[in-house]
């Protein structure tokens, strides 16, 4: 068997969170709330399964729930898409993005990406045919270098992946980034696709979109996941927003890789959006407050905290406490802390070599934020 993705194995989300398990460690690896989602959510999907909401939703999405984001999107980003011919529910935003780069990116088109990146852009480039080209985000502050990136442009380049706020650094760009990046694509046929998962998770003034920006949202395809803004990664679901004509092409993979997405689960947020339109309006508060309580309580310990502008991931230097890579220093620390983190190394494609970083998740009770700083404390 020869494999299409030679250099992958199995991600580090799965192999972390099997370890944790293992070893009976507090998992702060992979990204997902340890504390339940609004009841009145729960009690919804369980009504919209036993009310008969249980076959194919159209291809699409159901209607109402795009309307719902039509909504949401209108109300909090002021842009007014379609319902019907721009937005797109998707199992997941991972199904969003797998089917954006298989629409578009053909054979030997160049992709820019980010590094370090959200583990899953990079093969699904690949098995498009694409090549992946990075433009290196510096460490503490991981300021995209727009020169840098202009440089990387050729005539073959198809597709900027770009994704704020951003996972794994915690780090936000600015409206200025969006600027510098539309000065460097304008006048090329170049599309973006903008991972915003974390949209309602920033800290500090509001998060930039490509919702808000007129020109590059005319050529970009949005993705955001119901997973992160109603604490409920495991329904997998996510939306798509695009253009008119990208939308079309972007479908044609959908209805073939899932046709469509679990029914009550689209039911069920629906009718939720529609009871409370600003649901996610506290997410932002919410989580600042578990940051800020993991921050303070590792405030005294040999790690060095770096900043944390939004999503729930932070970042932690390690190298005060030891000269191990962050792969090995990721399995030393399961076993001498009892807390499982994510090396940050496996999000790049050439990390930097003395680099001694590893994630924390704080989607979690603050008992459990509390017991895993002392134990880190103690290191
Ligand atoms: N993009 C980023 C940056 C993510 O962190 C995640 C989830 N961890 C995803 C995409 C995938 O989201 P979903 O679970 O909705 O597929
Ligand atoms: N996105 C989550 C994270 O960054 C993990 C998702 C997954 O396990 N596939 O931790």
């Amino acid at each position: 068997l020869t494999s299409k993705l030679p250099s992958v194995g199995t991600t580090i989300f799965t192999r972390m969170s099997a370890l944790a398990a293992e070893k009976g460690a507090i998992n702060l690896s992979q990204g997902f709330p340890d504390f339940p989602p609004d009841a009145r959510l729960l009690e919804r999907a369980s009504q919209a399964i036993l009310t008969g909401n249980n076959q194919y939703s159209p291809m699409t999405g159901l209607p109402i729930l795009r309307e719902a984001i039509a909504n949401l999107i209108a109300r909090h980003y002021d842009r007014k898409v379609s319902a019907l011919d721009e937005i797109t529910v998707t199992s997941g935003a991972s199904e969003a993005i797998f089917d954006a780069i298989a629409a578009l990116v053909h054979h030997g088109d160049e992709v820019i990406l980010f590094d370090p990146a959200y583990d899953l852009y990079e093969p699904a480039v690949t098995l498009a045919g694409g090549i992946c080209k990075r433009v290196t985000l510096a460490a503490p502050e991981f300021r995209p270098d727009w020169q840098a990136f202009s440089e990387l442009l050729t005539d073959k380049t198809r597709l900027v992946l770009i994704n704020t706020p951003h996972n794994p650094t915690g780090t936000c760009w600015k409206a200025e980034d969006l600027e510098s990046l539309w000065q460097a694509v304008a006048s090329r046929d170049i599309y973006v696709l903008s991972d915003e998962v974390y949209e309602f998770i920033h800290f500090g003034e509001s998060a930039v979109s490509i919702h808000k920006h007129s020109e590059l949202s005319k050529r970009s395809l949005v993705v955001s996941s119901f997973g992160k803004s109603f604490h409920l990664t495991g329904w997998k679901v996510g939306y798509i927003v695009a253009p008119a004509a990208l939308t079309a092409e972007l479908r044609k993979v959908h209805q073939f890789v899932s046709f469509c997405t679990a029914t009550p689960l689209q039911q069920a947020l629906a009718e939720h959006l529609l009871a409370l339109p600003e649901a996610s309006a506290g997410l932002a508060s919410f989580y600042q407050r578990k940051r800020d309580v993991l921050r303070d309580a590792l405030a005294n310990s040999r790690f060095q905290l770096l900043p944390c502008e939004g999503t729930y991931f932070q970042l932690l230097d390690y190298s005060q406490i030891s000269d191990l890579d962050d792969v090995a220093f990721c399995e030393w620390l399961v076993d001498q802390a009892g807390v499982a983190a994510i090396p940050v190394s496996v999000f790049y494609q050439q990390a930097p070599d003395n680099q001694r970083i590893i994630r924390l998740c704080f989607a979690k009770e603050e008992g459990t934020l509390l017991d895993a700083a002392k134990r880190l404390s103690q290191l």
